[in-house]
């Protein structure tokens, strides 16, 4: 991460990845206002020396550089537009940089309200970027990649503060670009995440348990960064909380496939992701981490997975000892 002169910055959406953000800008930049619909998610920043504003008007009249990272179009949306929206309250010249995955055709929109403003918004979907980082992980550490669209002289000017909070950024072209290279990015790990699920499941009914697989398949062609940055961190400390939720993945799922309407490339396999997840949620697991799944599969086949974890082997190993 590289320290720079940021200019005073606004956080909206303080939840799994927008809290990590606030935590690195505070530290880079020293000061932060913040907003959250849901007042309990800006206490620990505040704590840590942030301002809490009482709307996203608010957060906006106090910065040259706003981001957002919200859980969907809508919330982008209600978040930008209105008499206590963030472009009620902006200043002419100031960055909006939208960190949270929605669609090309909202970036577009919200570009244009924003220029109608004299402001800049950029769309800035993030993803892992580094080994180990994949999602809020990546968020923590400070090493996730944007996916920029917008304006190329105002990405320019961004910089500082993308690089204040991630490590990698990629200029992908007119407002909208970046957005849509996130959705094709989770559809294809979205996808990765539930083979390879589909994988251990087979591999539990068979008798080997996910670490020995993901032992062997570091050095197969079954290897993904799905499986060694992701799954397996979460897996080996037995953390089935987003993370990155069964919901949101659920709505870029949804999102790629109107991508694919609109592009009119058939996206078969993202029919199946979008059900099988539109399942878990379904069943009450939309709050989970899509690593679930591996629990709601095995659960479907009649296969006893939790039992191959090593921390519950390790317990039974300690039993039969006694
Ligand atoms: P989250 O649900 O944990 O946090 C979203 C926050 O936004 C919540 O605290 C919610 O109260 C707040 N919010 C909702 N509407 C609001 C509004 N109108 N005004 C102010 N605050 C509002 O979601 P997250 O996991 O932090 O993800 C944020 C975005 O980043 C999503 O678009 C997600 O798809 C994307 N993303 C997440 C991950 C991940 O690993 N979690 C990885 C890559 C991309």
């Amino acid at each position: 991460m590289t320290k720079a002169p940021l200019g005073r910055i606004g956080v909206i959406g303080l939840g799994m990845v927008g809290s990590h953000f606030a935590r690195h800008l505070m530290r880079t930049n020293g000061q932060l206002t913040v907003f959250d619909l849901n007042r309990s998610r800006m206490k620990g920043v505040v704590r840590a020396g942030a301002v809490a504003a009482r709307s996203a008007r608010e957060v906006a009249a106090r910065s040259e550089t706003l981001v957002l990272s919200l859980p969907s179009p809508d919330a982008v949306r209600g978040a930008m537009l209105g008499p206590q929206g963030a472009l009620a309250g902006i200043k002419r010249g100031a960055i909006i940089i939208d960190a949270s995955t929605i669609d090309p055709e909202s970036c577009i929109a919200m570009h244009k309200a924003a220029a109608a403003r004299g402001a800049h918004y950029l769309d800035a979907p993030i993803s892992g970027g580094e080994p180990g980082g994949g999602g809020t992980d990546g968020a923590a550490a400070g090493t996730i990649s944007f996916m920029v669209g917008g304006d190329k002289p105002a990405y320019e000017r961004a910089k500082a503060v993308l690089h204040g909070i991630g490590k990698h950024s990629f200029y992908l072209g007119p407002a909208g670009s970046g957005s849509t290279v996130k959705l094709i990015s989770n559809h294809i790990a979205g996808l990765n995440n539930l083979v390879m699920i589909e994988g251990f499941v087979l591999g539990a009914a068979a008798g080997f348990s996910p670490e020995a697989l993901m032992r062997v398949f570091a050095g197969t062609d079954a290897k993904s960064y799905m499986m060694t940055d992701y799954f397996a961190p979460r897996y080996r400390r037995n953390d089935f909380d987003p993370g990155f939720s069964v919901d949101l993945m659920h709505k870029d799922h949804a999102l790629a496939g109107d991508l694919g309407r609109k592009h009119k490339v058939p996206l078969l396999f993202n029919q199946l992701a979008l059900e099988f997840y539109q399942l878990m949620r379904a069943g009450g697991d939309g709050r989970k981490d899509i690593i679930a799944g591996l629990h709601y599969l095995a659960d479907l086949a009649g296969v006893d997975i939790r039992g191959l974890h090593p921390s519950v082997r390790k317990r039974s190993t300690r039993r039969r000892k006694k």
